[in-house]
């Protein structure tokens, strides 16, 4: 597991599938436990993780830490990625192509780690498992989909932490929807 994830990292620092890796300081594929119950998947690094080459290391990253704390859990018991694994310039999202170039390489790591509860961070990271859903009607809510490896993936998509930054409201329902965490972790561990 360790090294099938090692070999996607490398394989993710000398990708050239899209522009989005020109101009980049460092690619950030990801990192966690390879063995983490639970997988978050967010948009595309922004400035303060290109310049680490690690996800979530800024100002929603420092957000989403509380929040694990929250729930009894440190970054290094789950695994943080990005639909996409290099910066798009000046932060905007990412396109269509771009999302659909690297989606191998997340779907590789899904198949790695095989994560009993993906949650998904943001619109973007929530389209990419249910096109059709709007995340105002379904976050906190579990969903379960097909995905390319495994049969099935339970998915939990959540707001991005980043919306929560100058928004005390939304805040508080990401925090009150990341609590659902380990009530689902329970139940899907129970049932198995
Ligand atoms: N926002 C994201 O979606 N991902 C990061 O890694 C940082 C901020």
């Amino acid at each position: 597991m360790e090294n099938d994830l090692q070999i996607i990292r490398d394989k993710i620092s000398k990708c050239r599938l899209c522009r989005l890796c020109e101009g980049t300081t460092n690619s950030v594929p990801g990192e966690g436990s390879s063995r983490a119950e639970v997988m978050f998947i967010g948009e595309a690094p922004g400035k303060a993780e290109d310049l680490q080459g690690m996800p979530f290391v800024g100002a929603a990253g420092k957000f989403l830490a509380v929040m694990l704390k929250e729930i009894g859990m440190e970054r290094e018991d789950v695994f943080i990625t990005n639909i996409v694994k290099h910066r798009p310039p000046d932060n905007r999202d990412p396109l269509e192509d771009e999302v659909e170039a690297c989606f191998p390489y997340l779907d590789a790591q899904i198949n790695a780690i095989k994560p009993k509860l993906i949650v998904t961070l943001g619109r973007h990271a929530m389209h990419r498992f249910m096109p059709d859903l709007k995340i105002s009607d379904v976050h906190g809510c579990d969903k379960r989909v097909k995905s390319i490896f495994s049969k099935k993936q339970i998915i939990l998509p959540l707001y991005h932490p980043a919306s929560a930054l100058y928004n005390p409201s939304m805040r508080s329902t990401l925090i009150s929807d990341m609590k659902k965490i380990p009530i689902l972790l329970k139940k899907i561990n129970d049932a198995s």
